[in-house]
């Protein structure tokens, strides 16, 4: 029996996928439990044809099902648990909230149940920048209020209140991981960001320059920011995998660490990273500029000292143009 297995929920996903990959170069046996629910269906069918990478079990199956849950627990010898299964778009989640407090919140906590009756104590979850709503102050540290403005966020942060909840009552150790904009991909091409349907910014931009979609939108010119564009702070996935491997560590180590941003601690607006990328590529990227999108605050930009300082990790690939040249590179 592999000595730390970690169990992956939406190991099949952006940043699951990512993990997975470092999880298993640094030795670890992984089971990766995804419903596949993220994924385009041709995605889907070929993620199930590709080869895992070596020490990973793939396992399609829902969260919420207590029963698998514990029976690959003791099966594996599951020592932590990493959760990135969830829904993601703040839009949908705005017109169907019923989906999201279903997955990310009821399910969620099934789950955590099922860890519970399995003596599985070790928890890092899969959190967002989301669950500050329109921050007072930028950079945004933990300790800023926490007031969402969109379901997605707000179910999001009520699952972090569950994993605080149960570390007092129950002597969980958590690791609530909330991610700026993930964004990049493998250097080497093999994973990609792939989302169905895909509405975040740097795919997008990239397959408007491959004339693979239409022109990007840019979502509003008059904001409150110094070219009038939203500004967010993006973080190479392979920097959030890196994270990741240091929360389980720590827990391993006995140390319960809460809420930790991830991101840079630098913002650029959607203009620089058209620039970027216009940069990157050598040819103008298509675009136009639309209406603002509901709930997008105007600044977004990690205080990611604690993270420093607890897992003992710097971003290393999150330059803009790293993360332009590897996004690139895995969707060209
Ligand atoms: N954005 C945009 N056009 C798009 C998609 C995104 O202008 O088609 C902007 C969006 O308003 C935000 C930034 O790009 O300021 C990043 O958006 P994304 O959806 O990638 O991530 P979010 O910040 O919403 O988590």
């Amino acid at each position: 029996m592999p000595s730390m297995t970690v169990l992956v929920t939406g190991g099949a996903g952006f940043v699951g996928s990512h993990f997975v990959r470092a999880a298993c170069e640094s030795g670890r046996h992984v089971v990766i439990l995804d419903d596949l629910s993220g994924l385009g269906l041709s995605d889907a069918d070929s993620l199930l044809t590709l080869p895992l990478p070596s020490g990973a079990t793939f396992v399609r199956g829902d969260i919420g099902d207590g029963a698998l849950i514990r029976k690959l627990c003791k099966e594996h010898a599951v020592e932590s648990v990493v959760h990135f299964a969830g829904k993601i778009q703040v839009g949908e989640s705005v017109r169907r909230p019923e989906l999201y407090f279903d997955v990310n919140f009821a399910r969620s906590l099934r789950l955590l149940d099922a860890l519970r009756e399995a003596a599985v104590r070790d928890v890092v979850f899969s959190s967002t920048a989301a669950v500050y709503g329109v921050p007072q102050e930028v950079p945004i540290s933990e300790s800023a209020p926490t007031v969402p403005v969109n379901p997605y966020g707000c179910s999001k942060l009520a699952f972090e209140w569950a994993l605080d909840s149960y570390a007092r009552a129950h002597g969980l150790r958590f690791a609530a991981l909330r991610y700026f904009n993930a964004s990049g991909a493998h250097p080497d091409g093999t994973l990609a960001e792939r989302h169905e349907p895909e509405t975040h910014l740097l795919p997008l931009v990239i397959d408007a320059a491959r004339g693979s979609r239409p022109p990007l939108m840019v979502f509003g010119h008059d904001y409150p920011t110094p070219d009038g564009t939203c500004v967010r702070d993006y973080v190479h996935v392979c920097d959030l995998a890196t994270a990741h491997l240091r929360a389980i560590d720590k827990l391993a180590q006995g140390h319960s660490l809460g809420p930790l941003n991830l991101g840079t601690g630098h913002g650029y607006s959607v203009k620089e990273v058209l620039q970027a990328a216009q940069d990157v590529l050598g040819a103008p990227i298509p675009h136009v500029v639309g209406p603002k999108r509901d709930g997008d605050p105007p600044v977004l930009v990690a205080d990611c000292r604690a993270a420093q300082r607890h897992l003992d990790w710097q971003p290393v690939r999150s330059e803009l143009a790293t993360l332009l040249e590897d996004a690139v590179r895995s969707r060209w």
